[in-house]
């Protein structure tokens, strides 16, 4: 009883752990005081949220409700001019404002909804309130030369300068290069608008961010008419003039989840375990690319669920996972991909030599069926996330023997030609050291010990790669000819120490395969991927 207390008692931590989702924004930045810490979250072009003395400030609030999901609601709400992308009355009117105020400029305060009339706090420019401790001053932005006609004129909108715990945060709302800008003092964090023709360009926002000197600056609201101000181009402009500037690009513009275009499903039987079928989940959008993805979601090798194999939560969860991996595989959906999601047998009634057996059947299958589903049977890729990441990298690096006489299914290859991966594990035998004081023990090794069915060898003291373990882990076989490999981890991953990826893409690139490693900061066991490099790297590798 006590066994199976402890087990019930684990899975429940993994299975919080492995839903833990992430939204698509940028990841927030946390800056030190001597009190509470600030934390920076950018959303949306001019958009963002900030957490200063433990209060939610939200500064123009724009493009929706969708990107304030799982956010505090804010105590402020900071708006600095009557332009639609800075006052979103349908994003103002869809945030849950009832504790907030809202600091505005007199021409923004005329235009407020009505339920926000009577929260207002009017700032002209100059002028300094105090709210919840934080100093907040508005600041003029204006276009240059002063016109009555130009786009912004002075006086109208305010960029809002907040000091608290001696530090100092600039936003710059929409402006040129004024003198107000470019005679601040000690500004610790800047966010600098550049974008033609209704700001700047990068070089009079460069020129200007040299003056001033901040010591950390977000280059934001940097859309224009054709699509975006070149950031890269404004970081190195401001890197060749001071090196105390720490210039932050950040993605202001990612695409909203679209919702599943979903297209056709159905469930197919890839093979057969004595007697029962093992299935996978075929989604085909609606204007196919002709590339098939083998996808394969976590599952802790079947740990985290509570039956066998063909066990519907795994294809259901993927499905219904609108927080994490499933939104990520819905936006391959929505670009065309096939998608295969895999359900494979689980540990601990099977060890790993069948259920990577299960995925190298489900490759060959679907290859050897690529007719009937529409896709290139010669440029398959695969998709995966925790141990269905691994075994989407064994599925790039290990090859079932194409042995003269099969027929059918078995006479075609196993192997991948493009692997995508979230938060793998490239080596099993690394349960842990004692360094990794993120990573819960009992967890890692239950999992790995269920999987492989034995413990690793032990030489010196130490677990190594040999036997099973080596066997079951990916980094064994890199070898020239592998699959493609575009890795996503993170530097504080709970489960997977973030050494594994390192390891990875160095044998990778020592053996000459086209490798790119992301190491996100601060995502824990969710690295949020970027949709537009998947693609882009699906499409070099796989489209004809
Ligand atoms: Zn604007």
């Amino acid at each position: 009883m006590k066994q199976f207390n402890g087990y019930f008692f684990l899975s429940i931590c993994l299975v919080l752990l492995l839903n833990s989702g992430k939204s698509q924004l940028p990841y927030a930045d946390t800056i030190k005081t001597g009190k509470s810490d600030i934390i920076v979250q950018p959303v949306f072009h001019g958009a963002l949220v900030l957490k200063v003395a433990d209060k939610t400030i939200y500064v123009d609030p724009y493009n929706g409700i969708d990107a304030y999901e799982g956010m505090a609601i804010p105590d402020l709400i900071l708006i600095t001019d009557i332009h639609q992308d800075h006052l979103d009355t349908a994003t103002l009117n869809a945030i849950n404002s009832s504790k907030a105020k809202c600091i505005v400029p007199q021409a923004v305060a005329d235009k407020l909804p009505a339920k926000f009339k009577s929260k207002a706090i009017i700032l002209t420019n100059g002028k300094t309130t105090t709210e919840f401790g934080i100093s907040i001053e508005a600041i003029p932005m204006y276009n240059l030369p002063e016109e009555a006609n130009s786009r912004h004129t002075k006086g109208r909108g305010n960029g809002y300068l907040l000091t608290y715990a001696g530090k100092r945060i600039y936003i710059s709302g929409d402006t040129e290069d004024i003198i107000e800008m470019r005679s601040l003092k000690n500004i610790d964090v800047a966010f600098v608008c550049m974008n033609q023709p209704f700001t700047m360009t990068i070089q009079q926002a460069a020129s200007a961010v040299l003056e001033f000197k901040p010591k950390i600056m977000y280059p934001y609201h940097y859309r224009n008419m054709e699509g975006f101000s070149d950031v890269e181009a404004f970081k190195r402009i401001v890197e060749e003039g001071s090196k105390n500037i720490d210039v932050r690009i950040r993605n202001w513009y990612a695409e909203k989840p679209q919702a599943v275009k979903v297209m056709k499903s159905e469930t197919i039987s890839y093979g057969t375990f004595s007697g029962m079928a093992l299935t996978m989940d075929i989604y085909t959008p609606d204007k196919p690319n002709g590339i098939g993805l083998i996808v394969i979601p976590g599952s802790a090798f079947g740990y985290a669920y509570s039956t066998t194999y063909n066990q519907p939560s795994m294809t259901q969860n993927f499905a219904s996972d609108t927080e994490y991996f499933g939104k990520y595989v819905n936006q391959l959906l929505g670009r065309g991909y096939t998608a295969f999601v895999i359900n494979h047998r689980f540990a601990p009634q099977f060890r790993y030599t069948d259920i990577l057996g299960d995925c190298q059947r489900a490759v060959r299958f679907i290859r050897y069926h690529s007719k009937k589903y529409g896709i290139d049977p010669d440029h398959i890729g695969a998709f995966g996330y925790s141990s269905g990441a691994t075994l989407c990298a064994m599925l790039g690096v290990t090859d079932v023997t194409n042995n003269a006489g099969n027929t059918g299914v078995d006479s075609v290859s196993s192997k991948v030609q493009s692997v995508v991966t979230l938060a793998a594990r490239f080596e099993l035998s690394e349960f842990n050291r004692t360094e990794d004081v993120m990573i819960q023990n009992p967890i890692i090794s239950r999992v790995l010990l269920n999987y492989i069915g034995e413990l690793p060898m032990v030489e010196n003291g130490n677990y190594v790669l040999k036997g099973k373990y080596a066997e079951a882990s990916p980094i064994t076989y890199v070898d020239k000819g592998d699959a493609s490999f575009l890795m996503y981890c993170s530097d504080d991953d709970p489960l997977v120490p973030h050494r594994q990826a390192v390891a990875m893409h160095r044998k990778l690139v020592n053996n000459g395969v086209d490798v790119r490693l992301n190491s996100l900061k601060k995502q824990g066991h969710n690295p949020v991927p970027d949709i537009h490099e998947m693609d882009n790297w699906f499409l070099k590798y796989l489209k004809k």
